[in-house]
Formats: C-alpha cells, structure tokens, sequence
C-alpha cells in the first residue's frame, strides 16, 4: 500500500500575550494507505495540533504554521489549499470525530439531517437518496433502530450511541482519512471497547485510514498498525506497534509504558509516574526536550538537539543513546539500569 498522507517538517505556534508557544516543532511521518496510525503522547505534546492541522484548523492568528511546512495528501500539499479548497476536503477527503459526542453535536437538528447534510454537502443527490445514505450510515456503525434514530436528537441518546452518530457523520462524507481525537475518553470501559472494535470494523469495510490521537495505550494496542510517539513538539520515537509496545528504544516511550497500569496486578501494583513535567514550548530547551527528566541523560543532551537513528526495520528514534559513540549496547529500560548520570 502506497503513502497517503507524508508530513514534512510541520511546524505550527500559537502567539499568546507571554510568547510564542512552539507547539509543533519540526515533525515529519508518513502514513500508509488504509492503515491505523496512533499518535500518543501527554497532554501538550502537540498531538491534537498535529490533528487539526490535519483538518485545516489552525485559527491564524493566533496560530501560525510556519514556513516550510509541508502535508501532502496523496502527494497535494494541502497547507497551500484555498478556503474553497479546505471546504471541500473537509468531509469528502478527510474526517474527524471528536473526544465529547454531544458538545459537537448540534442539540437543534435531528440525527438523520446532521447525517444528510454531511452528505448533501458533497454529493449532489435528492432527499430520498441521501435519507437512504443515512440510514445505511446509521447501520454500519451498529445502532440499533436506525429508522428511529434519524428523528432523534443528540440528548436523546446514550454516550455509546452519540458517539456511533459521530462516526456515521464522520463516514457520510466517504472520508479517505478519518481522524480521531480521543475518541473513547469520555465512555465507560465496555464501551469503549465496542467503539474499537466498530473502527477497526469500518476499516476492514471500507479501507478507510485511520489516524488515532490518543494517551491511552490500552487503546492503541487494540487497533493501531503503527504508532508516533510525540514529546514537546516532537517525535521521540515511531514504529510498528509491535516495536512500540515490546521493543522500545526511547527512554520517554519506555516511561510512558510503565506509567500505564497493569490490570493484571489489580491493587498490589505501585502505580508509577514519570517525575518532572514536560518543558515550557515558549522556551523549548536546546537540546532534548526528555533531557530534564531522563535518567540517562548525558552532557550532550542538554546542548544538542538528539538525532535521528533508523534501524533496519524503519523503526526510528531521536536519542543519542544510539550514538555509536555514547557507550550504550542494548539498552535494558526493565532492569531499572544503574547507569543514570552518566556522563558521556
Ligand atoms: Fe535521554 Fe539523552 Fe536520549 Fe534525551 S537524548 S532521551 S536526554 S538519553
């Protein structure tokens, strides 16, 4: 399957009354065709900016992307699009369902006219059809009366069931990318999980791409293909999710992973966090953005942004662990390793 999507050095700040807040600083990644791509990240990391980027929704000002950033959809870059251009994107091209179904639902409209416009915008086709369209919507993301539905409104229905609106709205369009931010945070566990398996359903159907913004990695186990890891502004690491979850190389990526709880052990389990917090992006440091809470840390980590390091599979890591010169071989995050501080 070929790229359809390759950002290039995207980099995009907010300009607020304390400074310019770089909140995507220089990140680039490619995305396979009918592929699942999970960004992770704490909050800040500039994930959900990446997103709207994405989506042509960086309000400017007070947002900025800067010069030199490129996003090419299937090979377009479509920063250069005329608002003309975005609007028909928007929808036809490209989707995106948000965290809270009903604060992006329109309380005032009924399911089955949110569902029809999405279309009607689009498409040109009669009432009939795109009533028809909806209902077949309403079906494939599982609700279960979709006749009924069409005449409800979002408060009539369960978290689950907006949620399925969202996505039936999202896929209206017939989106070759559909976008979701966070989109199982606000249900409870079961649903969640069927919310999931809906996605991964929608894509094996209709080979949609999926892009996946997220810091629950409960969530990205279940679904994604591959997985970018965002820190800062920046990539930290991005791999399949395999080499993500069993053959981490980034000291952030392997705090990440053992700051997430592990049902199995229940109450007996220390629950573990990363100490610090993440850099002020108004005044990003200069060299690692990790360096202040790494324990591997090294002088030159303080001074030099890391580079980038490739191995043999396309699993890629900004560390300069990996420097052939930094004394490290086989890096072992799980034995809690006694040579922090070092000083290379
Ligand atoms: Fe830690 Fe240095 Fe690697 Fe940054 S570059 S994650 S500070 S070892």
């Amino acid at each position: 399957m070929g790229k359809i999507i390759e950002i290039k050095d995207l980099r995009v700040s907010y300009h607020t009354y304390a400074g310019e807040v770089q909140s995507v600083r220089g990140i680039s990644f490619d995305i396979n065709k009918g592929k699942t791509i999970a960004i992770v990240g704490e909050s800040g990391c500039g994930k959900s900016v990446t997103a709207k980027t994405l989506m042509g929704l960086i309000q400017t000002p007070p947002g900025e992307i800067k010069e030199g950033s490129q996003v090419l959809m299937d090979g377009k870059d479509i920063l250069k699009q005329s608002e003309k251009e975005w609007e028909k994107y928007r929808g036809a091209t490209c989707s995106m369902i948000f965290q809270d179904a009903l604060s992006s639902l329109n309380p005032t409209m009924n399911i089955g006219n949110q569902i029809m416009e999405n279309i009607t915008n689009h498409y040109t086709v009669s009432k009939t059809e795109a009533k028809k369209e909806a209902l077949r919507m309403l079906e494939l993301v599982g609700i279960p009366d979709p006749v009924a539905c069409l005449k409800k409104y979002p408060h009539e229905l369960s978290g689950g069931m907006r949620q399925r609106v969202m996505i039936a709205i999202a896929l209206a369009g017939k989106p070759q990318v559909l976008i979701a931010d966070e989109p199982t945070t606000a249900l409870d566990v079961t649903i969640q999980a069927q919310i999931i398996d809906l996605m991964k359903d929608i894509q094996k159907k209709l080979g949609t791409t999926i892009i996946l913004i997220t810091h629950d990695l409960g969530v990205v186990a279940n679904i994604a293909d591959g997985v970018v890891v965002m820190y800062s502004g920046k990539i930290m690491e991005k791999g399949s999710a395999e080499e993500i979850f069993y053959e981490h190389k980034h000291p952030y990526t392997w705090s990440l992973l053992n700051a997430a709880p592990n049902l199995e052990l229940g109450y007996k389990q220390k629950l573990l966090s990363i100490e610090g917090t993440p850099p002020d992006l108004i005044n990003p440091p200069k060299g690692c953005p990790f360096a202040a809470r790494c324990k591997y840390c090294m002088n030159i980590c303080v001074d030099e942004v890391p580079e980038e390091y490739e191995f043999e599979t396309g699993h890629k890591v900004s560390c300069w662990l990996y420097h052939p010169e930094s004394g490290y071989n086989n890096i072992d995050f799980g034995s809690d390793s006694e040579e922090a501080g070092y000083e290379g």
